[in-house]
């Protein structure tokens, strides 16, 4: 019954435009709020500020002459006066105005000014008698007009709307003074004033964050709620690792640890996030906690994300459990088929064991026995698919994700809404700074010459860049040319080259010879982001800087002054670049969150990492940066809603819970 067809104006055509554009009921147009609102406030030449967006009145006092510049490309021109002083006024591709532009006319525009040139280049420009409303919504519909829409809308709320009711609950709205979902459909298509906009900006930002929060909290809350076997850990095995460990825990590690282990022994599933600079000395706070599960009698998978950095971490926990009766087992996809079958028969047969490896820990053939504890390590790709797997064989275990790009706490609060977080943000003391230092491309000289400065020490060198292979249109380094480059200029040193495109043995093979001091300087993409340990390392020189997030480039840095011999970074960036003033800030800190929230301030969430979809964080009002108030609020509200037993009989919240299963539903995520 609310069909599209049901409303006058919306015939076969109407209807496929709008089909194209996601629209396939009366309900949809109604629930497609505009993008955006284009304000036209007319004002006086007094006010006028130039070069700034303003909506001014004239009279037309020349006949408006176009010209064709190129094809698709037109400008019109003509006089204007606006109290008594002319301006010329701009505007193109606007040549199908030239006929109902007559001399005298009055005339509205909107666009900047001028005022030494006595120029007016503008954007919009209507007649004044069709000039009615100062703010106009944008619908930014494919092949559908704006008034058109307008129109539509109209209609659709006069059939329908009755019909909608709010899905927020009442006490909220009252709570914060929020229009209801009725008041909202009176102005949201058509505000009148800025009042409008405000209160239009502020329920739809709730109602998003709300909504958001409403479903992470739920998950995270019925992800708890999944119980599983107590392990019960040998407290003193792990007192006596801990003890033996060649340094004291700082406190952060300490509580890190706690918290982990707390979450263990209980009955409920893990779901936790531990964040920490590079170098915070998080593989530590996990071989205590891996440690823990094993003496429960359970086993643990560590998944990298990379050959490079599984390798890595097999070689650190071999080392923290050589004194332990543990058996560690290291499983890639590329083992023969007799080095698999008897490592997938070790793997059935003993609950006591700690299998590292890639993605390969979760292919088919893989037999647990007893897996209680899974730690991703920087990374994503242990999502609710592979849960679910494991689930289905049985098997629900604690499950912890290490990430080295410290997260903003409001990225942190969203995107990991779900989870636990803990924390390392202290670093241990015996830390060395790096020091951080700005060149530009034409000083690459200079940097020549300190390389040379490295080598001679017999320091290593990583050189990074952007890209892989030329691009025309991207003039960037990139690391063939680079290594060329380097090769022919340090003859008496060796060159090697690592990128994602580089087989994986032969990566291997490079890795062991840069880690043997066999190659001197490596240049590299960003494989060598994380993890990767060469502590013989002193100098990182980053090509185009540029490029990469203030964030990526502190990663990077965290590859060197991992030992007593002063680091440096040197960041190489094109002069042209107005990057200066962004990386400068990686000279004065080295402190990661800080940076993180920097980056997320300047660049926005869609740059923070694959980590987990971004789509995620798009809403179409509310920004994650700019409300995170909001984001805060709405969910210690979604929250108490939901830990309230009484709320689930509710009526107030029944449509909101409705809601929820829904797009709980449509993401297939219950
Ligand atoms: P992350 O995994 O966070 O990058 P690691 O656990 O690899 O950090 O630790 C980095 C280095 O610091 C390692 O060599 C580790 O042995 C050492 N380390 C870790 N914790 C401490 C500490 N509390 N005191 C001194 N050194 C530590
Ligand atoms: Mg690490």
């Amino acid at each position: 019954m609310s069909k599209l067809e049901s409303i006058k104006g919306i015939g076969p055509k109407m209807k496929e435009k709008l089909n194209r554009n996601g629209i396939y009921d009366c309900f949809d147009i109604i629930n497609h709020f505009p993008s955006r609102y284009e304000v036209f406030h007319l004002i006086e030449l007094k006010d006028v500020i130039d070069q700034k967006r303003v909506t001014l009145e004239g009279k037309v006092t020349s006949p408006a002459l176009v010209s064709y510049i190129r094809r698709n490309f037109n400008r019109l021109t003509f006089n204007l006066l606006i109290e008594n002083r002319s301006f010329k006024v701009v505007i193109f591709n606007r040549d199908y105005l030239k006929n109902i532009l007559d001399v005298g006319e009055d005339i509205v525009v909107t666009g900047t000014i001028d005022r030494l040139k006595n120029t007016f280049t503008a954007t919009t420009l209507k007649l004044k008698r069709n000039f009615k409303n100062e703010i106009e919504p944008i619908y930014n519909l494919d092949k559908v007009s704006d008034t058109q829409f307008n129109k539509l809308v109209k209609a659709s709320i006069k059939e329908y709307s009755y019909l909608i009711k709010d899905e927020l609950p009442s006490s909220l709205i009252k709570k914060y003074k929020l229009i209801n979902y009725g008041e909202l459909l009176k102005i949201v298509h058509n505000p009148v004033t800025k009042k409008d906009l405000i209160k239009i900006d502020r329920r739809i930002k709730y109602e998003e964050l709300f909504k958001f929060q409403f479903k992470m909290q739920y998950l995270k809350l019925k992800n708890k709620s999944r119980k599983t076997e107590i392990k019960k850990y040998d407290i003193n095995e792990v007192k006596e690792f801990i003890k033996k460990l060649p340094f004291e825990l700082t406190e952060d590690q300490k509580i890190a640890t706690n918290e982990i282990i707390k979450d263990i022994k209980s009955p409920y599933v893990m779901n936790r996030l531990l964040q920490g600079d590079t170098g915070s000395g998080k593989t530590v706070v996990a071989a205590i906690t891996v440690l823990s599960v094993l003496s429960a009698g359970h086993q643990v998978a560590l998944m990298a994300p990379t050959e490079i950095l599984a390798k890595q971490h097999f070689k650190t926990f071999s080392k923290f459990f050589k004194q332990t009766k543990y058996r560690l087992v290291y499983l890639s996809g590329k083992l023969t088929t007799s080095e698999r079958r008897d490592k997938l028969e070790i793997i059935k047969d003993n609950p006591d064991t700690l299998i590292i490896g890639t993605h390969a820990l979760f292919s088919e053939d893989v037999r647990y026995n007893n897996l209680g504890y899974v730690i991703t390590d920087e990374q994503h790709r242990f999502g609710v698919n592979q849960r679910k797997k494991l689930r289905e064989k049985g098997f629900l275990p604690d499950v912890l994700y290490m990430s080295a790009t410290p997260i903003p706490r409001t990225l942190a609060i969203s995107l990991f809404g779900d989870m636990d977080i803990s924390t390392i943000k202290e670093k241990p003391k015996n830390r060395t700074k790096v020091e951080t230092k700005l060149f530009t491309n034409n000083q690459m000289d200079l940097v020549y010459l300190l390389i040379d400065e490295e080598l001679k020490k017999k320091h290593q060198v990583y050189v990074v860049t952007p890209l892989i292979l030329d691009s025309e249109t991207l003039d960037l380094s990139n690391a063939q040319k680079v290594y060329k480059e380097f090769s022919s200029r340090f003859k008496d040193y060796f060159v090697g080259i690592i990128h994602s495109k580089v087989k994986s043995e032969d990566k291997d093979q490079v890795m062991n010879l840069f880690e043997e001091n066999e190659i001197n300087i490596l240049v590299s993409t960003t494989v060598i982001e994380v993890g990767v340990d060469v502590p013989n390392a002193t100098l990182m020189i980053v090509l185009n800087s540029e490029r990469f997030g203030l964030s990526q480039l502190h990663q990077l840095r965290g590859r060197i002054g991992r030992s007593s011999l002063k680091s440096y970074c040197l960041l190489i960036y094109s002069e042209t670049d107005t990057a200066k003033e962004r990386l400068e800030i990686l000279e004065r800190t080295d402190d990661g969150f800080l940076l993180s929230e920097e980056d997320l301030r300047l660049r926005g969430p869609g740059d923070f990492f694959g980590y987990r979809q971004s789509g995620d964080l798009k809403f179409k009002r509310a920004s994650i940066v700019e409300d995170s108030k909001i984001l805060e609020i709405a969910r210690d509200d979604a929250l108490a809603i939901l830990t309230n037993k009484e709320s689930y009989r509710n009526l107030e919240y029944s449509l909101m819970f409705n809601y929820l299963k829904n797009v709980l539903r449509k993401t297939n995520l219950d």
